[in-house]
């Protein structure tokens, strides 16, 4: 780490990038390393999503009113266990990982009600981090922290993080890259806080590099900082 990274006390690095670049694990791992807490800001959203979802929630009216009803947990320290994910007490870290989560996700995160309720969520827990800290999304350098010390935009090819996203989800590339492409065009065309690259960010292109070149490339830029 340069002089000016190892004597500043706590760093602030916002991630984003479309799904299946890398993002979450790439970033998780480079947090995990340089031993910084971690804030994964797509399980919000999911979480939100299944918690809606399941209690038939479509109305903006009835959201303002269930957002208060309801608790999140979130666990932004990466060590030494694996996150895990409450909601009112119920683990539910593997389901909002299903496909049917993922597939619902883009309506709940273009609502406003539900960006305004965890954006506030998501600067509260940057400021009451004891540490550094990684945290990743969609609008995070451009709406959660703008004034981040370091923002880095990660991506790959449509057809790699499509690839990438069938292995993990043992499914069909075919099938992943279409829903992937309408995930993608409801994040980066919604009015509220699309999916973006700010302008003063580095970009990190991971579609020719393993997983562990893209962790060491991500973890180079933090110490140059
Ligand atoms: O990163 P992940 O794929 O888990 O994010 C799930 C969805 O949550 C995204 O497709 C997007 O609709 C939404 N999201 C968002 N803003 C963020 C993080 C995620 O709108 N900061």
């Amino acid at each position: 780490m340069n002089a000016s990274s190892s004597t500043r006390q706590k760093m602030v690095i916002a991630v984003d990038g479309p799904s299946g670049s890398g993002k979450s694990s790439v970033s998780r791992e480079a947090a995990k390393r340089l031993g910084f807490n971690f804030l994964d800001t797509g399980a919000m959203y999911r979480m939100m999503t299944l918690f809606l979802s399941k209690n038939n929630i479509q109305a903006e009216t009835e959201i303002n009113d269930i957002l208060d009803r309801c608790e999140f947990n979130f666990d932004i320290s990466i060590n030494p266990d694996e996150i895990r994910f409450q909601i009112n007490g119920e683990d539910v870290s593997k389901t909002i990982r299903l496909e049917e989560i993922s597939n619902k996700v883009s309506y709940y995160a273009a609502i406003q009600e539900i960006r305004n309720h965890l954006v506030k969520l998501q600067r509260k827990l940057i400021d009451n981090s004891s540490k550094s800290i990684v945290i990743e999304g969609r609008d995070i350098g451009s709406v959660v922290v703008p004034n981040a010390d370091l923002k880095i935009f990660i991506t790959a090819t449509e057809e790699i993080r499509a690839q990438r996203r069938a292995k993990e989800l043992n499914s069909v590339v075919e099938k992943v890259l279409n829903d992937q492409k309408i995930r993608d065009e409801k994040d980066s065309n919604r009015k509220i806080s699309p999916l973006l690259k700010p302008q003063d960010c580095i970009e990190l292109d991971t579609s020719k590099l393993s997983f562990e070149d893209s962790v060491r490339k991500f973890i180079e830029i933090v110490e140059n900082v």
